[in-house]
């Protein structure tokens, strides 16, 4: 077989080095990569011609993107864990101390174990094309980096940036790798190339030493506060308390990530590595990796799913689109096409809301520039893609039109109704709608095939998850469309079959609406909200309803109870509040008053609910947590047994890119099997018993436990 890392001896005493994995698009560091890369230091550390190394990549758009993944999911043992790093450490540290200067010339990907690995090489330099992108994101599997990456990186880019990297796994991209000083140089990517042997030309020679610690100059602060054991001791408690405060103690490897950094700043780089590999093995064998593992398959199952499943169906290209509705939605949608450099024409009924579009995408682009994402030039140029209008002029040509206009069938009926006069007859529509029908808009349509809803999330710039709808009409090409273009513009596109509330609002409702009925029964707003932080929910019930909006919520609530019947009868709390004015987070009264960051449960909204209290017996805590989980997985076996999804993995993408269900569970259903399917109709049937039918086991839950089964395979 074809060697994955290649060697070419120039002229000029370079030898450069080649990562090219055969038969795949992307490089990865497995097992057998690595061998063959020490096996080729080897041979140049003999070869007395070579003065310089410069390290490549033949794959387009990526140096390398990562360890194996399939090999980390493998590990069972932490010894072997341990011993996989070890490994991966030693070939590190002979390509460090080889007595001549290596330099990564880096252009696309460089992630991980590649980062690692350019970390080990003297000099960095790397392109400014916005493909390059730099980090360690091991911690978003639930594993430290195991090649050197918490002992190098703190030492090349200072502890405070190297614990941001670390902690937070997030991407660096080229300008701000320079500013750091985690690459040395920046070229175009046609010439990174030409860049690099001239770096090295500079570099290479008699008189050549291995650079110690940082390229960069510290600030005075940052001297105090990471070159003194008091400053150090400092930043690294803070770090800790920080992140028990984020990750409230479910996600292990931040900490031990901490920790084998401030030991290794503390005992020295050997024994820093030692305690890494220790602990990659630690980590890599814990359950919360194992689902986060699952999760990032989940992401790459739906980055390559079409939507469709006849083969063969073309999406058609969206070059120009249409935005009705310049709300809290539109401004969101239309900064994403404009991101992606689509035109984008904007139409809203009030002017005001048009400049209030415009300035919402105008502060998500400033925000990227901030960060230095994109440039000042790329800014204004993206920001140029947006019209905005109070007519449908320009919409002619647009080959997609999207509306987010009120939660109301009759104003989206008008709204279609008025587009599809102004476009041509190729035109897409597509509907933001959160809990409408697609089919019952489509009626108004004289041409349903091309009506589809895009489910996008709030807020649109943050939320991963875009939930497609097909109509009844709705053409295969029209889905696939949407998949690639909702791909385009950076989301992660779930298809699911039109039925009220579609996937994620038809089961985040009735959780939310089990909240409310709790307190009917007289248990207390802050313990339903810490039970469900404490099960990893990104925030607790009622803050969510709270940033929903209580009117859009019990509006939902209505629009489901009167598709789904009893089982999702509103609270009479939901309505109580409307009345009162306590809309939640928009107007600063909810279940909480807000005043600025600061929120607290509010009197007046507690002698609301006593005014409704039915009371109940006392509830356990495990209880409440019970009704409010299985509330969830019981309605999503209702969507799997209708067909709204086709497999379990709809469901828990839906659910952990669209609401932020803990990723450390693995999913919604993958936290079923967990439980199992036995215990779940078991406690779904007390809870029927106690509370009432809602609770009634789905017809799925009862036919698997009987059979044993499980939504996924066991391995
Ligand atoms: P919004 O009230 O902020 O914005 C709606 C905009 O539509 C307003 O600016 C209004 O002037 C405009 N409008 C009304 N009638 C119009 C017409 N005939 N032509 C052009 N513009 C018109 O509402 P939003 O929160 O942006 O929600 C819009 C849609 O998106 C709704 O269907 C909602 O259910 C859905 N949605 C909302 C969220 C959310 O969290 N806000 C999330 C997902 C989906």
């Amino acid at each position: 077989m074809e060697s994955p890392v290649r060697y070419e001896i120039r002229e000029d005493g370079i030898a450069v080095v080649t990562f090219d994995l055969p038969g795949e698009k992307v490089n990865k560091l497995t097992s057998q990569v690595m061998e063959s890369f020490s096996e080729v230091i080897n041979e140049i550390s003999g070869n007395q011609a070579v003065q310089a190394i410069i390290i490549t990549s033949a794959k387009p758009g990526v140096f390398i993107a990562g360890a194996d993944i399939r090999e980390i999911e493998g590990i069972r043992d932490p010894k072997a864990g341990e011993e996989l790093a070890h490994k991966g450490q030693l070939i590190l540290d002979r390509l460090e101390s080889l007595p001549f200067p290596v330099i990564a010339a880096i252009d696309g990907v460089c992630l991980g174990g590649g980062m690692e690995l350019a970390l080990a090489c003297h000099y960095r330099v790397i392109s400014d094309d916005p493909k390059t992108v730099l980090g360690q994101p091991e911690v978003k599997l639930g594993i430290i980096p195991g090649f050197g990456g918490t002992q190098r990186l703190p030492r090349l880019v200072g502890i405070q940036k190297g614990m941001e990297m670390i902690l937070t796994g997030k991407n660096i991209y080229p300008k701000k790798a320079l500013k750091i000083g985690l690459a040395d140089d920046m070229a175009p990517k046609e010439i990174l190339m030409e860049a690099a042997v001239q770096f090295a030309g500079k570099v290479m020679g008699p008189d050549w030493r291995r650079p110690q610690g940082m390229h960069r100059k510290r600030d005075l602060l940052e001297t105090l506060l990471e070159t003194t054991s008091a400053g150090r001791k400092f930043l690294f408690k803070q770090a800790r308390v920080q992140t028990m405060k984020e990750s409230r103690g479910h996600y292990p490897a931040p900490l031990k990530a901490l920790e084998a950094m401030e030991q290794g700043m503390l005992l020295g780089m050997q024994h820093g590595l030692t305690i890494e590999a220790g602990f990659l093995g630690e980590t890599a064998v814990t359950q919360v990796s194992k689902n986060l593992i699952r999760v990032f398959y989940l992401q790459e199952e739906f980055k390559k799913d079409p939507g469709v499943v006849h083969p063969g169906v073309t999406p058609l290209p969206v070059r120009k689109a249409g935005m009705v509705g310049a709300g809290v939605m539109g401004g969101g949608i239309a900064e994403l096409f404009a991101e992606k450099e689509i035109p984008v024409r904007m139409k809203d009924i009030h002017p005001n809301a048009v400049a209030g579009g415009l300035g919402a995408a105008y502060k998500v682009l400033s925000k990227k520039k901030a960060k230095r994402i994109i440039s000042q030039t790329e800014m204004d140029r993206k920001f140029g893609m947006i019209s905005g209008t109070t007519d449908y002029t320009g919409f002619r040509h647009a080959d997609l039109v999207v509306e987010a206009v009120l939660e109301k069938m009759d104003v989206k009926k008008q709204v279609l109704r008025e587009t599809e006069e102004k476009t041509s007859p190729q035109t897409i529509f597509a509907t933001n709608t959160s809990s409408l029908s697609v089919t019952q808009l489509a009626g108004a349509s004289a041409r349903p095939d091309k009506v589809v809803g895009m489910h996008f999330f709030n807020p649109v710039d943050k939320m991963p998850l875009v939930e497609v709808i097909r109509g009844e009409q709705t053409s295969d090409e029209t889905v696939a469309t949407i998949v690639a273009l909702s791909k385009k513009l950076g989301k992660t596109p779930i298809v699911v079959r039109d039925g009220e509330g579609f996937l994620v609002n038809r089961i985040l409702m009735p959780y939310l609406n089990e909240g409310a009925l709790l307190l009917e029964e007289g248990v207390d707003i802050r313990t339903v909200d810490r039970l469900m932080l404490e099960f990893g929910m990104p925030m607790g019930v009622f803050i969510l309803l709270d940033q929903i909006g209580l009117d859009v919520a019990l509006k939902v609530a209505g629009i489901l109870h009167d598709a789904y019947g009893e089982r999702m009868r509103p609270s009479v709390i939901l309505p109580k509040m409307v009345e009162a004015g306590r809309l939640g987070r928009k107007n600063g009264k909810g279940f909480y008053a807000y005043k600025g960051k600061e929120s607290a449960v509010s009197p007046e909204t507690i002698s609301l609910i006593s005014g409704v209290r039915k009371g109940g017996p006392p509830l356990l805590e495990k209880e409440i947590s019970g009704r409010l989980i299985l509330t969830m997985i019981n309605e999503a076996a209702m969507i799997l047994s209708q067909g709204i999804a086709d497999r379990p993995s709809v469901v828990d993408a839906g659910m952990i890119f669209g609401t932020g269900f803990p990723p450390f569970h693995g999913g919604l259903l993958r936290y079923a099997d967990h439980l199992g399917l036995e215990k779940i109709r078991t406690d779904l049937e007390g809870f029927a018993k106690r509370f009432g039918d809602r609770f009634k086991a789905a017809d799925l839950i009862v036919d698997m436990a009987e059979k044993k089964e499980c939504f996924y395979p066991v391995i």
